[in-house]
């Protein structure tokens, strides 16, 4: 469990766990995978050999949707003990707006995604005689939401890919789950004006939309959780919405 993969690592909650991970200077090797910013990624790999130096950063930049890109991150960096399908697009529009391409581009990086990655790295895993899989959904999969049909379709699909796919390798000794994050301080939220987040801070119990540190800390706390903790979705939401 010193070999971690982490999707979309280059910025936001992907970003903030690589840090996390390695500050516990575990890791003997972290393969780190952005859809495109090459200089964000070296500087997170930068990051990483400042506290950790006997890290070994393996920034790897294409499409996690793309199932050849992953045979490849498996052919150069080899198997990982600890597996983060974090990477995901959000779109915001009426279902009617979206065209069949934005459809198929949603579903490509938030779900099929998580198809190659585990289809690529669990071979190992179950050779190794453990792993652990941790997939990053949304308070939205569970509840839905308006002008986010196919974002929250995606995350309601990973949180059944996540049950199943724990009950399939449970007796390899593999644990899947997910984090279901509510609102997180990233540029995935970019497009929300001032006032948008002020009316949504009022709408949180906690009273404050949460950074990605505090998200990946909670990640970090769940990808150390025993054998037994397996098939869950768990919200880090501040109890919302
Ligand atoms: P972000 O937009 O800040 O970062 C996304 C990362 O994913 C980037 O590194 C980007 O390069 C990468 N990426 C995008 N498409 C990719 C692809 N096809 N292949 C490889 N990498 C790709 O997003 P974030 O806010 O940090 O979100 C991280 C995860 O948390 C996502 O799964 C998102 O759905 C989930 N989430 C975020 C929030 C939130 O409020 N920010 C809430 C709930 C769930």
């Amino acid at each position: 469990m010193d070999t971690i993969l982490i999707t979309g690592a280059s910025r936001g909650i992907g970003r903030a766990l690589a840090l996390a991970c390695a500050e516990t200077g575990r890791f003997r090797k972290m393969i780190l995978v952005a859809r495109q910013s090459r200089e964000a990624l070296a500087e997170v790999c930068r990051r990483i050999a400042a506290f950790s130096p006997e890290t070994r950063c393996c920034p790897a930049l294409g499409d996690a949707g793309d199932l050849a890109f992953v045979e490849r991150l498996r052919r150069d960096y080899g198997p990982v003990g600890i597996l983060v399908n974090n990477a995901a697009i959000s779109l915001t529009g009426l279902l009617t707006d979206l065209s069949p391409s934005q459809w198929d581009g949603i579903l490509r990086t938030n779900l099929t995604s998580l198809y190659n990655t585990c289809h690529t790295f669990v071979p190992d895993m179950v050779r190794a005689g453990g792993g652990r899989i941790l997939n990053v959904s949304s308070v939205w999969g569970q509840a839905g939401a308006s002008c986010e049909v196919a974002y929250s379709a995606t995350k309601g699909a990973v949180d059944a890919f996540t049950r199943a796919l724990a009950r399939e390798l449970a007796p390899s000794h593999i644990t899947v789950n997910a984090a279901a994050p509510g609102i997180i301080d990233t540029e995935m939220n970019a497009r929300l004006t001032e006032a948008e987040k002020e009316e949504i801070r009022g709408e949180i119990p906690a009273g404050y939309i949460a950074s990605p540190e505090e998200a990946a800390a909670a990640m970090l706390k769940l990808l150390e959780m025993p054998e037994y903790f397996n098939g869950q979705v768990v919200q880090i939401n501040g109890c919302w919405p």
